[in-house]
C-alpha cells in the first residue's frame, strides 16, 4: 500500500514537473523570440545607416570632377591634395587629384600607388568609384575614381571609418549593448561596437553587404544571449502557481475519494448492519414477547389445574388450546421475519466480472484502514485470468468481509508481522480467490462453527459476516470455505472463495 502511495505521489510530482517545464519553456521561448526580434530590427537599422554613409561617399566621389581645379595645379606632373571638404564630411581624411599624365605623390607607399592605378583602371571600365586598398583594422580605406573623359583628372579619396559611424542615429547604446558590430572585407575586420561574447547560451547572427558598389564591406552583427537573460521571475512564479494548482486539485480529488469511500463503507459496513439488526431484534423481541408471555401463562395454568387432587381437565384442555394458539402466533412472527431476512436468488443477477478488479476495489476502499494498521498487502493474479460469473454487490460484500476479518484477526500480531495475501488462480471451471492473513488462525474446535450465524469470538462481534458471505457465495453458484491449516506453519487463517467461470469451457 505504501508503495502505491509513493508511486502516486511520484506521478503527481512528474505531472507538476511536466506542467512547470512546459510553461517555463514557453516563457523562455517567448523571451528569446522577443530578443531575436529586437536584434534583427537593430541589425537592419545599422545596415541601413552604414549603407547611407557609403552611398554618401560615392556621391562625394562623383562630385569631385566637377570641382574647379586650382590653376597652379594645371600641367603638374604630381597629383595634389584638394582643399579640405566641408566639415560635413569628417570621415573623408584626404582627397588627391591627378591630372592626365601626372604621377601619384612620391610619399605614397609604392603598393598604394599601384593599387590606386589598378582601381582606376577598373573604375574607367565600370564608370563608378572602386575600392583601391582597405586597412580595416586601422579603419582606413582608399577609393579611386577615373576621370570621366580621357583628358579629365582622376581622384583618390581616403576614408576614415571611425568617423563614418552615425552615433547620433545609432539604435543601441554603444557602451552597454551586448551586440557586436563590425565591418568585414577579405578576412579583415573593423570593429564598430565591442558588445559582449559568451561561451554558453543562444547565438543570433546577421550579415549583409553594404549597399554600395565602391565599398563592398560586409556588415556583421552578433548577439549572445546568456542564461541570466531568461525571464526567471515569471518562470519561477509559473512553477509555484502550477504547484499550488496541482496541490489544490489533488486535495480536491482526495476529498472526493475519501467521501465516496466513506459512503461505500457505510453501505457495506458494520454500522449500517448493526443498526438494521438492532432494529430488527428490538421489533422481534417486541412481537414475540406477547405470545410467549401468554403461552407461559396458559401452560402454567394448565400445569396448576393438572396438579390438583381432582384435575379440571376441561379447563386444562382449554388452557393448552390457548397455549398452542400462542405458540402458532410466535411461529408466524418468526416465519414472517425469515421471509424478510431471506436472501433472494442472486444467480439471475450474476454477470461476467473481472475478479482482480473486484479485489482491487475492495482493497481501495479499505486502503486507509490498511495503512493505519501497517499491513503489507500482496495480490497475486495471473494477467490472463478469465472472467467469473458473480453479482457485483454480493461479491464486494464477501471480499470486504473476508478482508475485514483478516484485519481484525491481525490486531494482536506484531506490527512488522501483519501481512495480507490475496491470490487468484483458475481451478478447472472455477476461479479460486484465497485470502490469507498472519493472525492467530482458527482454533480446531472453532472450525466447525465458524459459518453458523451468531458465532463470534470477538467482543462486539455479531457473528454474521461469514454466514452471510457463505450464503451469498452459494446464491451465486459458488462456495466459501476455511482452508485446512497449512502443514508447515500453523499461523494465520486462509479462506477460499470459489466462483464459476463466466464462460464455461
Ligand atoms: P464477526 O466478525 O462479527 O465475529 P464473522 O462471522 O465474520 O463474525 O466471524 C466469525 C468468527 O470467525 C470470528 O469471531 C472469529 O473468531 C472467526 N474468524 C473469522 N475470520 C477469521 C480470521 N481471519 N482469523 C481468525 N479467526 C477468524
Amino acid at each position: 500500500m505504501t508503495l502505491s502511495h509513493w508511486r502516486r505521489a511520484l506521478a503527481w510530482l512528474l505531472a507538476w514537473a511536466l506542467v512547470a517545464a512546459v510553461g517555463a519553456g514557453w516563457l523562455a521561448h517567448a523571451r528569446l523570440l522577443a530578443l531575436e526580434d529586437a536584434f534583427v530590427t537593430d541589425a537592419r537599422i545599422v545596415h541601413r545607416l552604414l549603407s547611407q554613409r557609403a552611398v554618401q561617399h560615392d556621391a562625394v566621389m562623383a562630385m569631385l570632377p566637377l570641382l574647379q581645379p586650382p590653376a597652379e595645379g594645371q600641367g603638374s606632373s604630381i597629383a595634389m591634395p584638394l582643399p579640405r571638404l566641408p566639415a560635413a564630411y569628417p570621415q573623408i581624411a584626404q582627397v588627391l587629384r591627378r591630372l592626365p599624365g601626372s604621377a601619384w605623390p612620391a610619399d605614397l607607399p609604392a603598393a598604394l600607388g599601384s593599387a590606386l592605378d589598378a582601381a582606376e583602371a577598373r573604375s574607367r571600365h565600370s564608370g563608378h568609384a572602386e575600392l583601391a586598398q582597405a586597412d580595416l583594422p586601422r579603419g582606413r580605406a582608399w577609393l579611386a575614381l577615373a576621370g570621366p573623359a580621357d583628358q579629365a583628372a582622376d581622384h583618390a579619396l581616403l576614408l576614415d571609418l571611425h568617423a563614418t559611424i552615425p552615433w547620433d542615429e545609432w539604435p543601441m547604446d554603444a557602451q552597454t549593448s551586448p551586440v557586436r558590430v563590425r565591418l568585414q572585407y577579405q578576412g579583415q575586420a573593423f570593429g564598430v561596437q565591442a558588445g559582449r561574447r559568451l561561451a554558453h547560451g543562444w547565438h543570433y547572427g546577421f550579415h549583409k553587404l553594404l549597399a554600395s558598389q565602391s565599398q563592398p564591406f560586409d556588415v556583421v552583427l552578433e548577439r549572445d544571449v546568456g542564461w541570466s537573460e531568461l525571464p526567471w521571475g515569471p518562470m519561477l512564479a509559473w512553477a509555484a502557481a502550477s504547484a499550488a494548482a496541482l496541490a489544490a486539485l489533488r486535495a480536491l480529488l482526495r476529498q472526493r475519494v475519501a467521501a465516496r469511500r466513506a459512503e461505500e463503507l457505510l453501505r457495506l459496513g458494520q454500522v449500517a448492519r448493526l443498526n438494521q439488526l438492532g432494529e430488527l431484534a428490538a421489533g422481534m423481541a417486541h412481537e414475540l414477547n406477547q405470545p410467549l408471555t401468554a403461552l407461559l401463562a396458559s401452560t402454567q395454568a394448565a400445569q396448576r389445574l393438572l396438579d390438583e387432587e381432582e384435575p379440571d381437565l376441561d379447563t386444562a384442555r382449554h388452557a393448552m388450546g390457548q397455549a398452542v394458539a400462542q405458540a402458532r402466533r410466535a411461529s408466524a412472527v418468526v416465519g414472517r421475519l425469515r421471509r424478510v431476512v431471506e436472501r433472494p436468488d442472486l444467480s439471475g443477477q450474476a454477470q461476467a466480472l473481472a475478479l482482480p478488479a473486484a479485489v482491487h476495489d475492495a482493497l481501495h476502499l479499505l486502503e486507509p484502514e490498511l495503512r493505519r494498521r501497517g499491513i503489507a498487502v500482496q495480490v497475486d493474479a495471473p494477467a490472463d485470468l478469465p472472467a467469473v460469473r458473480a453479482e457485483p454487490v454480493a461479491l464486494q460484500q464477501i471480499i470486504h468481509n473476508l478482508v475485514m476479518n483478516a484485519l481484525q484477526a491481525m490486531e494482536q500480531s506484531e506490527a512488522g508481522q501483519r501481512r495480507l495475501r490475496l491470490a487468484l488462480v483458475q481451478q478447472g471451471s472455477r476461479v479460486l480467490l484465497s485470502v490469507r492473513d498472519t493472525g492467530p488462525g482458527v482454533a480446531p474446535e472453532a472450525r466447525a462453527r465458524l459459518f453458523t450465524p451468531f458465532y463470534t469470538t470477538r467482543p462486539g462481534g455479531l457473528g454474521l459476516g461469514l454466514s452471510l458471505s457463505e450464503s451469498l457465495a452459494q446464491a451465486m453458484g459458488g462456495e466459501l470455505s476455511l482452508a485446512p491449516p497449512a502443514a508447515a506453519d500453523g499461523a494465520g487463517a486462509e479462506f477460499h472463495l470459489l466462483l464459476p467461470l463466466a464462460h464455461q469451457p
